[in-house]
């Protein structure tokens, strides 16, 4: 990127290591943003900042959130009973804009994935178990991707849970193996969640 001056190469350095965003987008996104107004730029960079020091992971299910906890597990109209269990934030949101789960969820900031010598302990496993201990919870739905590591996730996931007594369902496979419940659509996971089976 010799080519750009320093600020403008900074910037699509940057942006360049966004997810999905490759070179060529990178330079894109950076010649629209400095053909913006200086108050649009400011309002785009202040969002950015705002959002990373507004939001954290709740304390009791790990979701993203501007108050703890957040306001699934602080909405007394959803059923305390069941928690649905996701690798990422990013699923809860997923799994809500189906808008036919009630219960509440387990983010798990992860999946077990011995490869990347990533074990249970590195995710938010211990909280869960804790949770369960503490709360009156009859089912937990593994809603982990339907990857090796989401699998092997659910699988130990269940081995734990299950000798507590406490009810455990894996989501169907509707949603494609390999695939990521992020990018799921809303009528195929409402069927995933339809045909769950306990494990
Ligand atoms: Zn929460």
């Amino acid at each position: 990127m010799a080519q750009y001056a320093k600020p403008l190469a900074n910037l699509i350095r940057e942006l360049s290591r966004l997810p999905g965003i490759g070179g060529k987008s990178a330079q894109r996104l950076a010649f629209h943003i400095l053909s913006m107004d200086d108050r649009e730029a400011e309002m785009l960079a202040n969002s950015i900042l705002r959002a990373k020091s507004a939001m954290k992971y709740c304390s009791v299910c790990g979701n993203l959130t501007d108050k703890d906890p957040c306001g699934i597990c602080s909405d007394p109209n959803r059923d305390r009973r069941t928690i649905c269990v996701v690798e990422q934030a990013k699923d809860v949101a997923a799994m809500e804009r189906m808008k036919e789960y009630n219960g509440l969820y387990h983010v798990l900031h992860g999946a077990i994935s011995p490869m990347d010598g990533v074990g249970p302990e590195d995710i938010n496993l211990k909280q869960l178990i804790l949770r369960l201990q503490q709360d009156d919870v009859r089912e937990v739905i593994l809603a982990t991707n339907p990857t090796i590591e989401g699998e092997a996730t659910a699988m130990y996931t269940a081995r734990l849970i299950k000798p507590s007594g406490i009810r455990v369902t894996r989501i169907a496979h509707g949603i494609p193996v390999g695939g990521d419940l992020e990018y799921t659509d809303e009528v195929t996971l409402s069927k995933a969640m339809e045909g769950r089976r306990d494990l």
